[in-house]
C-alpha cells in the first residue's frame, strides 16, 4: 500500500482523552479511533492486525474441527429467559424493539447457539458438533478504562461444543487447550502466557483461562514457572498450590485474561430442551463447552508488550504489512531523486509481486526524520530504506524493528533475500 494514499497520519501526541497505554499507541500510530469509552474504530492499519490475529485462530480452530458460523448480535428476550440470564447477567445491554418486544444484545451466544444446532441433532450419530464464530460483543462493562483490553463493544472467537457424554468431552476440551497454547505461540506470547485454574461456574471444579503476563493486567495470578500453570487469585483461597505439581512456590503476578474456556455441563442443553437419542433409544441431552477468545483484547494486549520508546513492535505473524519501505527524498540533485522514486517504485512492485506485504512511504512531501518516527510508530517488522546515499552502491538498508540490526543489501538480492517474508 503506498502511504501517500493511506488517509490515516500518526501522531507525536497522546490523545488527550484517553488513558490507558494500549489505546493511546494506537490511536498515534493510526490503528484505531476512540469513539466513546470501550468503543473504538479498527483503521485500516489496526484492521489488518485485527484479521491476521482472527485468521491465526480460524486456523487453528479449523483444525480441531470447528466449523464456523455468523449469529446475530440481536437477540430476542425470551431466549434468555430460557436460562435465566435475563435477569442475571450484569453486564446485558437491554432494548426495546418497535413492536414492543424486548432484546438484547448478545454478550455470548450460548442463548443462540443451542437452539440452533438443537434442529440439526437428533442421534448420537450426529455427535459431536464444535462451531464457531467470529463476533461483536457487547458488555455494559462498568470499568472501560484499559482500551482495546475492555471494550464495550469488542470482538470474540467463540467456539461451542456438544458431546454424547462427559468423556468425549472431556478429551475435545484438552485438546483445546492444546490448541489454544498454538494460538498464543503464533501470537508471540507463548512465554508470557500461563494457563490458569479459575473458578468454573457450578459444572466443574475449575474453568481455565489464558492470562499474558502484562502490568496493564486487571487479573492477579499466582504463577509455577515450573509448570507453566496459574492460578486466579480469586480461587486461591481453595487452591492455594500449583494445581499441576503442587508446589507451594507460587510467584504474583498481573495479568491479562485473553482466553477462557468452560465445561457447562446440560445446562443450556436443558434450557432448549435439546436431546438426542443415545445408543439405546434414550432422549438425552448433549453435555457442552464454550470456548472464548478475545481478538481484539489480544491486538490491545499485543500493543502493551511489544513496543518501546518509539512505538510499536508487531509480532511478524500479525503485523499490518511486512516490510516497511522508505524512499528518502534527497534535498539536492532533482534528478537523483527521480531515479530514487523509480528505483523504489520497482523495488515496491518486485516485492508484491513475491507475496511480501509493503507499505511504502512514497510521500513527497515528508522529511526523513518525519518518515523514520513514522516507521517507527507504525512497528513492520523489517523497514527497507532507499536513499541517495544507499543507491550509489546500489544497494538497499534493511533494518530490523525489534532489534535494530542492519544489513546492507544489493538490490538485485533484496526479493531473495526477503521472499521468506511472502504472505503464505
Ligand atoms: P473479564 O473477566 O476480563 O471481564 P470475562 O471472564 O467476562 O472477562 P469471557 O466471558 O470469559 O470474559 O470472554 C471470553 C474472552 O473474551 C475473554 O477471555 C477475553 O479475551 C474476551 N473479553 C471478554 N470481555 C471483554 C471485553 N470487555 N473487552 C474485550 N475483550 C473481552
Ligand atoms: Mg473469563
Amino acid at each position: 500500500m503506498l502511504q501517500s494514499k493511506l488517509f490515516t497520519k500518526t501522531s507525536k501526541d497522546a490523545p488527550k482523552d484517553e488513558t490507558s497505554f494500549n489505546a493511546q499507541i494506537l490511536m498515534r500510530a493510526g490503528f484505531i479511533d476512540k469513539l466513546a469509552a470501550g468503543i473504538y474504530t479498527f483503521l485500516p492499519l489496526g484492521l489488518r492486525v485485527h484479521e491476521k490475529i482472527k485468521n491465526i485462530i480460524r486456523q487453528e480452530i479449523n483444525l480441531l474441527g470447528g466449523q464456523e458460523i455468523l449469529m446475530p448480535a440481536l437477540t430476542p428476550k425470551e431466549n434468555w429467559q430460557a436460562t435465566g440470564r435475563w435477569d442475571n447477567f450484569d453486564v446485558l445491554f437491554k432494548l426495546k424493539g418497535g413492536d414492543d418486544k424486548e432484546y438484547a444484545l448478545a454478550a455470548t451466544h450460548e442463548e443462540v447457539v443451542t437452539p440452533a444446532v438443537a434442529k440439526h441433532v437428533f442421534s448420537y450419530r450426529d455427535l459431536p458438533v464444535a462451531v464457531y464464530q467470529f463476533q461483536t460483543k457487547f458488555r455494559n462493562e462498568l470499568r472501560a478504562k484499559a482500551g482495546l483490553l475492555r471494550g464495550r463493544e469488542f470482538s470474540m472467537k467463540d467456539l461451542y461444543s456438544f458431546h454424547a457424554d462427559q468423556t468425549d468431552l472431556d478429551k475435545y476440551y484438552e485438546q483445546v487447550i492444546e490448541t489454544y497454547h498454538q494460538i498464543y505461540r503464533r501470537l508471540g506470547l507463548a512465554d508470557l502466557t500461563y494457563v490458569t485454574y479459575a473458578s468454573g461456574g457450578a459444572f466443574a471444579k475449575y474453568s481455565h483461562e489464558f492470562q499474558t503476563v502484562a502490568e496493564a493486567g486487571e487479573d492477579t495470578i499466582f504463577a509455577c514457572e515450573q509448570c507453566r500453570a496459574a492460578v486466579n487469585k480469586e480461587i486461591i483461597d481453595e487452591q492455594s498450590t500449583c494445581p499441576i505439581c503442587g508446589s507451594k512456590d507460587l510467584v504474583e503476578k498481573k495479568a491479562i485474561e485473553v482466553g477462557n474456556i468452560f465445561k457447562l455441563g446440560r445446562k443450556f442443553t436443558d434450557a432448549f430442551g435439546f436431546t438426542f437419542k443415545d445408543a439405546a433409544g434414550n432422549d438425552v441431552p448433549p453435555v457442552m463447552g464454550c470456548y472464548g477468545i478475545g481478538p481484539s483484547r489480544l491486538m490491545g494486549t499485543l500493543a502493551e508488550i511489544f513496543h518501546d520508546e518509539r512505538g510499536l513492535v508487531w509480532p511478524v505473524e500479525v503485523a499490518p504489512f511486512a516490510v516497511h519501505l522508505l524512499s528518502l527524498n534527497p534535498a539536492s540533485a532533482k534528478a537523483t531523486a527521480g531515479e530514487a522514486r523509480t528505483m523504489t517504485d520497482k523495488i515496491y512492485q518486485d516485492l508484491i509481486k513475491v507475496g511480501v506485504e509493503v507499505l511504502y512511504d512514497d510521500r513527497e512531501d515528508k522529511s526523513a526524520g518525519e518518515k523514520f518516527a513514522a516507521s517507527d510508530l507504525i512497528g513492520c517488522p523489517t523497514r527497507v530504506l532507499v536513499s541517495e546515499k544507499t543507491l550509489a552502491e546500489a544497494s538497499v538498508e534493511v533494518k530490523n524493528r525489534a532489534t535494530g540490526e542492519i544489513k546492507i543489501i544489493k538490490i538485485d538480492e533484496l526479493v531473495n533475500e526477503l521472499k521468506i517474508l511472502a504472505n503464505k
